[in-house]
């Protein structure tokens, strides 16, 4: 709720420096503290609180109840309370814990839908992802109709967004939307944000530390009333961001379910497996021949290298699907609920498809090219064992920069990776939950 003069246009080098402190727990808000050490990791084994001890709309408690929910996790134990009640939220908490929900339903249960009106803004940094937040608003929304919730992203005809708003009995109340294709539909005046209550930013470090996405991010935010909520969401907010996401809220509610600098990555197995490049085809295919998994994803570097790898495991009748961002839009939405819906086992993906995406089948993810950084890592890996399930990972070593990049996970999370073992690993202690 920063007054807008508040708002500076950052450059990279301001996001190290700030006025505001960055490790203040004292600074605003409240806190809770970090519990790495014992984090549970899922909702498993808290059972104290339930999902009506929110006292929330009939409405939502029937939803959840459909939706197999049966004990809030603990981010939303920490979260959903205050959001309710109209408080700024910061939360940082590994992908899988349940941070969706948070939003989705403190939204929910606070909004008043006027015809005509948009209440209630949702940004994410992906168009999958951004498809995937309003199937859950769908999912949550269910026992309330007149609730209308609509996703905006480029790549497709803007045309149809600019009906849809035109539209007084269409116009949606909630929206979900990747910054570039929102701030043209404000720009161009096709969508008035005056009405705005509640703004979301999921993957929040990601939205603002891209330049472009910032500069977006900030003037649609700009063009919303000065009172409101904010909410910002990430499984990795590092120190330095922190502060900056500050700057859009009003004494916020801070959780950090993980330490940052031991975040623990429960019940996934890691592995790498040292090679030559030119050996990774031949590994891989043979892992996926002999490796029990329900789902697969395997991450490389390039859009190139995507299509590539797509095609040769296709020649050898594996059963794959590529999503990377060489694709059209259509395409790529068609791509991802294809996998989603289990008519693929095998989907081969730039980082694009990393963060966010939550496909509970996937349970084995594979980094046939290393990522640059611990923080990819996380967001790739992190596909496979989701809330509280099991998971496998196996990561490609091939260069020296990628033992590098080993190192530095394994300092970060603090794990240390085995190396694959010959005989592979036993289906039970990654398969089911
Ligand atoms: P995050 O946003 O933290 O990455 P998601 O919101 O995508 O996590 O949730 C991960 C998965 O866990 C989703 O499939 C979601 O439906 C499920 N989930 C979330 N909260 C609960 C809960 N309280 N009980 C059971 N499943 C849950």
């Amino acid at each position: 709720m920063s007054h807008e003069e508040d708002l500076i246009d950052y450059s990279d080098d301001e996001l190290q420096q700030t006025d505001l402190p960055t490790n203040g727990a004292a600074a605003t808000g409240d806190k809770v503290a970090d519990t790495a050490a014992d984090a549970k990791g899922s909702y498993v084994g808290i059972h104290s609180t339930g999902f009506r001890d929110f006292l929330l709309k009939p409405e939502l408690l029937r939803a959840i109840t459909d939706c197999g929910f049966e004990h809030p996790s603990e981010v939303q134990q920490a979260c959903i309370p205050q959001a309710i009640l109209g408080t700024d939220v910061v939360c940082q908490a590994k992908s899988g814990l349940g941070k969706t929900a948070v939003f989705v339903l403190a939204t929910l249960q606070q909004i008043e839908p006027v015809a005509g009106e948009t209440s209630v803004l949702v940004m994410c940094h992906t168009r999958e992802l951004a498809y995937q937040i309003k199937n859950e608003y769908a999912r949550f929304s269910k026992y309330m109709p007149e609730v209308k919730t609509a996703v905006f992203y480029g790549g497709t005809p803007m045309q149809k967004d600019i009906d849809m708003l035109a539209n007084k009995d269409q116009h949606p109340h909630i929206i979900v939307a990747t910054p570039g294709r929102l701030n043209a539909l404000v720009r161009e005046k096709k969508l008035r944000l005056g009405n705005i209550q509640r703004f979301v930013l999921d993957e929040c470090d990601k939205m603002l530390d891209q330049i472009d996405m910032r500069r977006d991010v900030q003037e649609i935010f700009r063009a919303t009333p000065q009172q409101k909520q904010v909410m910002m969401f990430s499984a990795t907010l590092s120190e330095d961001i922190r502060p900056i996401c500050k700057k859009f809220m009003q004494n916020p509610l801070e959780i950090y379910i993980d330490n940052q600098e031991k975040l623990t990555l429960h019940g996934l197995q890691q592995y790498y497996i040292k090679l030559g490049e030119g050996e990774k085809n031949r590994k891989l295919n043979d892992l996926l021949d002999t490796l029990e998994f329900n789902q697969v994803i395997i991450f490389v570097k390039s859009t190139l290298r995507a299509t590539e790898l797509d095609k040769l495991l296709r020649e050898c009748n594996f059963p794959s699907i590529a999503v990377h961002s060489g694709v059209s839009q259509e395409e790529r939405i068609k791509r991802y609920k294809e996998f989603k819906e289990f008519n693929k086992r095998i989907c081969v993906a730039t980082d694009v498809f990393g963060r966010g995406i939550d496909i509970e089948r996937i349970n084995l993810a594979i980094n046939y090219d290393l990522p640059n950084d611990s923080d990819s890592y996380l967001h790739r890996v992190g596909r496979a064992g989701r809330f509280g399930t099991k998971g496998l990972s196996i990561s490609f070593v091939a260069t020296a920069e990628d033992e590098d990049v080993l190192k530095s996970i394994e300092k970060r999370f603090a794990v240390s990776l085995e190396e694959f073992p010959e005989g592979g690993v036993d289906p039970s202690t990654y398969m089911g939950t």
